[in-house]
């Protein structure tokens, strides 16, 4: 007979986890004291939520666990500003989770799946290929521990998340989904849903899914290139999910939820960093609500592309600005020595 896997207890919405406490005759009281243990406390232990009376815990010890993933190593960058988590999951595969902060606000990069599977050339992630979803519990886990380092250390509380950590989140829908609705939950972690952001690759079925929700996370999609052709090379989603497609996704996801999308241009120099690339992205996303985040590319071993020079990516605004009035910004670099950069995160496979 196999072993019963204890449930999770991050997988738990807070209305799923009263009714499990209910559901064994305790009074919802204790629901609500377990709730800020996991997530206004970060207490990592069912030994340690003491405020809880026996017979509840050990009933929960019993049968459930708090999912806290074990740190396997950390990392600092030197740029004094980042620090990179490799942690371990139940059957010994691993992630990386990033906390950066920023002059003002502390943003983690958390995770949606160990590796992925749409393989964009210059992404380390897409280079280690896909091995599996992270269920609810792996995903929100990340974002308990961000918040539980930040605890020790001065108190901030974590305000800013984004799901651009390794694996495409649209690819793991229902999972990444239920965690947004833990992460934002008032009573919780209590995170701003406009302070979550989804980055996807551009999975059309997910965004005009997620357009029919009522949440209000700011969407990114990945885009690299204005045409169907360049984006095939570099994003082999792209094949199967078209350009023409994806735009057209994309003006129904603003339509409905009347908001904007922020569009990604990873900056390859000489690929797709000339002043004809800043107008064909203006032209292409002419009349949609957008503004365009540009990612000048971090080095991974399998793509040997180089960064676009920080002169051609103000070049390259400035036409957005001045022939489009389209906004844009160009990504801090974060974490580059640790390799805890956009599209730098893998795990080295033995
Ligand atoms: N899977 C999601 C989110 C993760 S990657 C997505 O693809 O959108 C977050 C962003 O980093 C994406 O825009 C991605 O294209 C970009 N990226 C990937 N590899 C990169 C690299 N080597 N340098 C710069 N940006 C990169
Ligand atoms: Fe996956 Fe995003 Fe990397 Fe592409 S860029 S391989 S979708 S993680």
């Amino acid at each position: 007979m196999t072993a019963k896997v204890p449930l999770n207890l991050y997988d738990l919405t807070r209305l799923e986890l009263t009714e499990l406490i209910t559901g064994w005759d305790f009074s919802p009281v204790h629901a609500a004291r377990l709730w800020r243990y996991l997530y206004w406390e970060c207490v990592g232990s069912l030994a340690d939520m003491t405020e809880l009376p026996a017979k509840v815990r050990t009933r929960l010890q019993a049968e459930t666990s708090v999912g806290v993933l074990p740190i396997a190593l950390e990392t600092d960058s030197s740029d004094g500003f980042t620090r990179k988590y490799l942690l371990s999951l139940d059957d010994a595969e691993r992630i990386e989770t990033v906390l950066m902060r920023f002059t003002g606000r502390v943003t983690a990069c958390i995770s949606s799946q160990v590796g992925c599977a749409m393989g964009c050339v210059f992404c380390a992630t897409g280079q280690m290929g896909y091995t599996r979803h992270l269920t609810t519990g792996e995903i929100v886990a990340q974002a308990v521990h961000v918040q539980r380092v930040l605890r020790s250390q001065d108190g901030t509380r974590l305000r800013n998340i984004v799901l651009m950590g390794m694996g495409e989140p649209l690819h793991n829908y229902d999972a990444v989904l239920k965690a947004v609705d833990i992460l934002t939950d008032g009573n919780g972690l209590s995170l701003g849903a406009d302070h979550i952001t989804l980055s996807t690759v551009g999975v059309v079925p997910g965004i005009l899914r997620l357009a029919t929700e009522k949440k209000a996370i700011r969407l990114a999609v990945s885009l690299h290139a204005a045409t169907q052709a360049g984006r095939a090379a570099l994003v082999p989603a792209a094949r199967k999910w078209q350009l023409d497609e994806l735009m057209a996704a994309c003006r129904t996801y603003s339509e409905t939820t009347g908001r904007r999308i922020f569009y990604e241009w990873t900056l390859i120099e000489g690929e797709n960093d000339s002043e004809q690339h800043a107008r064909d992205v203006g032209n292409l996303l002419r009349g949609l609500p957008a503004q365009v985040n540009l990612i000048p590319l971090n080095p991974t071993t399998g793509y040997d592309g180089a960064p676009t020079r920080s002169e051609a990516a103000k070049r390259f605004q400035k036409i957005l600005a001045d022939e489009f009035g389209m906004p844009s910004t160009v990504r801090q670099r974060r974490g580059i020595d640790i390799a805890a950069g956009c599209g730098q995160l893998a795990i080295a496979t033995q």
